[in-house]
């Protein structure tokens, strides 16, 4: 890859989701900053960009990213407000209070519960106003080879394309990744019904805040509202053995009749009961998978790097995989700024190959933290715990409530900045 020249460095990303757009956006931020020509190109396999049903919640590490990129407000303009409580733990049976959770959102840089297809319109839009990458759609990638200074692409319709550096954002059943590593998603034991519905629907609705989590061994099932408040995402877990969860998809083509979600909810009190019941005639139903860590996010001397899902897929259960995606594409454009601008003397600009060493010594130890946490969690929310297997729901409500209070602390508190610059700065003075 050319460093510190004047000719255009040609990256291409794989896959538009909100990993890839991200990307996208920080490359640009940071490369223009340093004045670095740069041509970026996103394929996505899709007819168009756009994500359909549910919500996701951004957490305020990613937030405070998309505030740097000058984008909070609208950010903002587009979520849900939790009213102060993060979360509110309640018994399955009568919603009584297990635990609350605080969450300061009266600050200007705070959580970010939203629509998935309005935060990805949101980083759509923003790709297209500053110019920062070329958008394709039905580009569904299929190999890569390597051609000494560069990469060459080759997808599904025939094309190819040449670029000096490829960004697999293909999600957790990445092909780039595929490419190198040989392994497979893991079933969690869970399934998830989802679906969103609107906030006015709710007759008497008893909470103050509209983030709950009703718990039962087994089985749980998460409310937050999205859209300015307006729209109630819905997620409702239950654990399920392999041969049950057999022939459902990850994705939003699985679908089950309402019915099976109120079969599943049996014993569960009115509130939850009735946003059940609101559902669609048909809610979408997930497979719930991740991937076992993966301790190599680079090939091809640096010309390849994964980013996202594709290099650490994760379970929902902390509501921070798009947040550690959105993190890996800070990174990585900062490292990519200084290795091409050569403005930071570090023995990780040197090359391609120890730039994407950097990007992955400072994030892959926290991503894969988040991996590890986001399982024990939902092993602690349905009471699937080693140690609450042999114990009574009424003996797991305290364990579980312990385990939960400081969970998110670490993932929402990372000063991202002084991480990187930690690691970029102590191989340069060693
Ligand atoms: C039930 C559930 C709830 C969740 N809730 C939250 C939450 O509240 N907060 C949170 O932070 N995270 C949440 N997550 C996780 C989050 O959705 C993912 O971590 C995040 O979407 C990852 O982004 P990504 O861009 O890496 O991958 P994806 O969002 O999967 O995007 C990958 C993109 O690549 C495209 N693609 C795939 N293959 C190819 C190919 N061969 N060629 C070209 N393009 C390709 C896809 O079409 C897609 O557009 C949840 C996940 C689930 C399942």
């Amino acid at each position: 890859m050319p460093s510190n020249s004047a000719r255009t460095v040609r990256i291409a990303i794989v896959g538009g989701g909100i990993g890839g757009l991200f990307c996208a956006l920080s490359i640009h931020h940071h490369c223009s900053a340093a004045g670095v020509p740069l041509e970026v190109d996103v394929y996505e396999q899709a007819s168009q960009y756009k994500e359909i049903g549910a919500g996701v919640g951004i957490g305020v590490n990613a937030a405070r990213l998309l505030h740097k990129l000058n984008i909070g407000d609208r950010l903002n303009a587009i979520a849900g407000h939790r009213n102060g409580v993060w979360i509110r733990f309640s018994r399955f049976d009568n919603s009584e209070d297990i635990c609350t959770l605080p969450v300061d959102d009266d600050q200007t840089v705070r959580q970010a519960p939203c629509a998935r297809s309005d935060f990805l319109d949101l980083l759509r839009e923003v790709v297209e106003e500053r110019g920062a990458a070329t958008l394709h759609t039905k580009k569904a990638f299929k190999h890569v080879e390597d051609q000494e200074d560069t990469v060459r692409l080759s997808f599904a319709d025939g094309t190819t394309a040449t670029a000096d550096m490829l960004i697999g954002c293909d999600g957790i059943h990445s092909s780039v990744r595929d490419s190198f590593v040989v392994d497979k998603s893991v079933f969690s034991g869970q399934i998830a019904y989802r679906g969103v519905i609107p906030i006015a629907s709710l007759q008497n609705w008893p909470f103050k805040t509209y983030s709950v989590a009703w718990l039962a061994k087994h089985r749980h099932l998460l409310v937050f509202p999205i859209a300015r408040n307006t729209q109630l995402n819905i997620v409702a877990f239950v654990t399920k053995s392999a041969s049950e969860a057999a022939g459902i998809k990850e994705s939003w083509t699985s679908s089950c009749d309402r019915r099976d979600v109120l079969i599943d909810f049996d014993g569960f009190d009115e509130p939850a009961r009735q946003v059940l019941s609101l559902l669609p005639d048909q809610p979408s139903k997930w497979k719930l998978n991740d991937r076992e860590p993966l301790d190599r996010w680079h090939y091809m001397s640096g010309k390849v790097v994964l980013l996202g899902d594709a290099a650490h897929a994760m379970l929902p259960h902390l509501g921070a995989g798009a947040g550690q995606a959105i993190e890996d594409g800070w990174v990585l454009g900062r490292a990519l700024s200084e290795h091409l601008s050569s403005a930071t003397r570090s023995p990780y600009f040197t090359s391609l190959e120890s730039t994407a060493q950097l990007y992955q010594t400072v994030r892959l130890p926290r991503a894969q933290k988040t991996q590890r946490t986001a399982r024990a969690a939902g092993n602690t929310y349905e009471m699937q715990a080693e140690d609450m297997l042999d114990k009574s729901f009424e003996e797991c409500i305290p364990m579980m409530a312990e385990r939960t209070k400081e969970r998110m602390k670490w993932v929402w508190e990372e000063d991202l900045d002084a991480a990187y610059e930690r690691v970029r700065d102590l191989e340069a003075s060693s």
